[in-house]
């Protein structure tokens, strides 16, 4: 009996090493990577979501920024937790004690210009990051509104080689900016790292952003939707995210512009 087990457990180890070669080799995702959906627990993070899609609550602008914000707080908080702590002793007027402080060097980037009130949220707990901006936004490809490009045109970033890059875009949708972002900040080195957060992903999206990714990057988000309706906004979801945030927007200024 004993035997058996051991032969059972040396052809499953056989075969995950073979698995796993083979996906290198082979540029085949493994598809191990985490995907943390906070709407699966209960938490505060539940409540907030709820005014961010209640109609009624979206009028105020101010309220809506805040919870985004506060989500973005809560959601710096789960991370924090897999970053990796050394001890640093600390004196108080009364004695020494040691305490095990973060010791990655964190970049937090965010798309434009809905990524804001969320970055906000991770800078004010992450207080010491550096930051990193990309422009990415959709802009509709036929007449129809049913298919979106992607433009990034602005980055400004530092170089995220060996640090832990944490992406904060609110809406994960087509996937399209995020991919972008990944891409653009990528440029300049290897993270250690990715954390990729978001607010609500559509199954659609998280699949495009793994493509973008290593298989030890994470995904957060507060919630996963069904998916996508026809113009590729999220369903249920909660609208246009920047739009709640700063008010509307046109919605193509290259057209303006080209027509100059
Ligand atoms: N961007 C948004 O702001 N909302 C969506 O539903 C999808 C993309």
């Amino acid at each position: 009996m004993r035997v058996q087990s051991y032969v059972i457990f040396f052809e499953i180890a056989t075969i995950s090493v073979f698995f796993s070669y083979f996906c290198t080799q082979t540029n085949l995702k493994c598809d191990k990577m985490e995907v943390i959906n906070f709407s699966e627990q209960n938490s505060i993070i539940n409540q907030f979501m709820s005014e961010l899609r209640d109609k009624s609550y979206q009028k105020n602008r101010l309220t809506f920024r805040h919870n985004v914000e506060r989500i973005g707080e809560l959601m710096a908080y789960e991370v924090s937790k897999k970053l990796e702590y050394k001890p640093k002793t600390v004196t108080t007027p009364l004695g020494t004690l040691d305490i095990p402080l973060p010791k990655d060097d964190i970049i937090l980037g965010t798309v434009l210009r809905a990524g804001l009130p969320f970055h906000q949220g991770f800078l004010n707990i992450f207080d010491r990051a550096d930051n990193a901006y990309v422009s990415a936004f959709r802009m509709y490809i036929n007449r129809e509104h049913t298919e979106v490009g992607i433009h990034a045109d602005y980055i400004a970033a530092p170089s995220v080689k060996g640090k832990t890059l944490i992406i904060a875009d609110p809406m994960l949708a087509t996937g399209g900016s995020m991919a972008a972002a990944i891409e653009a900040l990528l440029m300049s080195g290897k993270p250690k790292k990715i954390h990729v957060c978001c607010i609500i992903a559509a199954p659609e999206g998280i699949e495009v952003v793994k493509e973008a990714l290593p298989d030890d990057a994470t995904i957060w988000c507060a919630s996963i939707d069904q998916g996508m309706n026809e113009h590729k906004y999220i369903v249920p979801g909660f609208g246009d995210c920047g739009d709640l945030c700063f008010g509307e927007k046109l919605q193509s200024f290259r057209k303006i512009a080209d027509k100059r």
